[in-house]
């Protein structure tokens, strides 16, 4: 049995694992009551903020501008007083510090894996983790894993690239881990899908990890090769690195199109490799695993925690890390969170909508606000359109207007009048506001092998 652990940073015995039919990985944790896991929380928490203390200068000065030592933090309410931590800080303190900032809590020669963004909007930030920290996040991913349904009978097709990009990497460390087959086919060089339509029919993977652009794009081509995505047989696809699994159209179609099961999980680069928002088999939103990482829903602007049942940003502390640890680190993202029971059982409370949009993704657009999560929700409720889809925001003397690019999907004649009109109405209906809908030629839109931008904005606010 894996025993609720004491000591910190927790080691976890690497040759345990559950029997084939028990639901939790680790019951002792996924059982407790809300107020058990208040408190079991708590305790990791109080450790992890005094190795932080004792490890960190970055966050040793923040505090410190504030009058906090570890000591001060009894409760929750405690911990609140602390200042979030932002990416543009992280980045701004790597800068100053290169290559891995003052957050480093390890010496260089500890370093196990080094990992960052991409940089594809500015400098990239630096990841480093120690060894123990790559066996803890394995063990976090496997225990979420598993409480999707993963089994250590499973081929797992990990369809993501595979290089700074800590989310393949999660999801291999997760499955190496469980001791199911890992199959790290990669994504993003020319001609790899088709390949991968091959693969996955010779191999017959039965779990399926990438993002959801790239699932449907997978699918498509496959249709396109005569292949009928269900042939794959693959049972569970679960996915990071976008919000589109926790989006109940897109989710609908995943499912509809490969028969297997769609699971939402992820949080944000910056706490990868921990994959602590992940749904259960229930899929009924993400879980936070507060024991993991220590996740708070907060007002974006009074900056308290709200309630369950309210919208907030995720703000995120890490339970386990000593390499580079983060302390409440703003993710910018919206969402609501609920504590209403599980039929898992689990005490974690729960993103019921998934991650559904961002305080900068917003689009406003004469006055009403817009998300693209939105957007994407009813362009893939509709029959006959593609998945793919366009936003366009221009500005016409002073009026906004807002413009939806779609497809008729490949499978027919369409009337594509009737499709036009039944996207423009739900639009108005759903976003209160009217939209010009534009019907392209079937492929026209780009596919993307990894995360789509969809939102273009050629609106000048100088
Ligand atoms: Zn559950």
């Amino acid at each position: 049995m894996n025993k609720v652990e004491t000591k910190w940073p927790p080691t976890y015995d690497r040759s345990y694992l559950p029997k084939n039919d028990e639901p939790y990985w680790n019951r002792e944790v996924e059982t407790m009551d809300a107020e058990q896991l208040r408190q079991h929380v708590l305790e990791k928490l109080k450790r992890q903020i005094r190795y932080v203390y004792d490890h960190s200068p970055f966050y040793r000065k923040k505090w410190s501008a504030v009058g906090f030592e570890p000591g001060d933090l009894k409760d929750f309410k405690d911990f609140e007083m602390l200042p979030f931590t932002t990416k543009q800080e992280l980045r701004e303190d790597q800068l100053e510090n290169p290559p891995f900032g003052s957050n480093l809590c390890i010496s260089p020669d500890e370093i196990y894996h080094i990992h960052g963004t991409s940089g594809t909007t500015g400098k990239p930030t630096v990841f480093a983790l120690s060894k123990g920290d790559w066996e803890r996040m394995a063990e976090a991913h496997a225990r979420i894993m598993w409480g999707f349904g993963l089994r250590p009978t499973d081929k797992v097709f990990i369809g993501s690239v595979f290089s700074l990009y800590m989310g393949s990497w999660g999801a291999l460390a997760g499955v190496e881990r469980m001791g199911a087959a890992a199959f790290p086919f990669g994504a993003g060089q020319p001609g790899q899908t088709e390949k991968a339509v091959r693969w996955l029919l010779d191999v017959k993977p039965t779990a399926f990890y990438g993002t959801p652009s790239y699932a449907l794009y997978l699918a498509e081509k496959a249709k396109e090769m005569g292949i009928d995505p269900k042939e794959f047989n693959i049972r569970i696809l679960f996915f990071s690195g976008e919000p589109g699994a926790g989006v109940p159209s897109t989710r609908k179609r995943i499912e509809e199109t490969f028969g297997g099961i769609c699971v939402d999980t992820g949080s944000m680069a910056e706490m990868t490799p921990w994959m602590a928002n992940g749904e259960c088999m229930h899929r009924q939103g993400m879980h936070l695993w507060q024991d993991i990482v220590y996740t708070e829903l907060v007002h974006p602007e009074t900056k308290q925690v709200v309630p369950y049942g309210e919208e907030g940003v995720p703000v995120y502390t890490h339970l386990e890390r000593e390499a580079q640890p983060m302390v409440r680190l703003w993710s910018g993202d919206l969402s609501l969170w609920t504590n209403e029971p599980c039929p898992c059982g689990r005490p974690y409370p729960r993103l019921p909508k998934g991650i559904y949009g961002r305080a900068d993704d917003m689009i406003v657009v004469r006055g009403v606000n817009v998300y693209p999560s939105a957007v994407e929700d009813i362009v893939r409720s509709i029959d006959g359109l593609s998945d793919e889809f366009r936003i366009v925001v221009t500005r016409e003397n002073i009026m906004d207007e807002l413009t939806v690019q779609v497809e008729p999907d490949t499978a027919g004649a369409h009337d594509t009048n009737a499709l036009t009109n039944t996207l423009q109405q739900k639009l108005k209906t759903v976003l209160g506001l009217t939209v010009q809908v534009e019907l392209l030629p079937a492929g026209t839109l780009e596919r993307t092998e990894f995360k789509a931008r969809r939102v273009i904005d050629k609106r000048s606010f100088k």
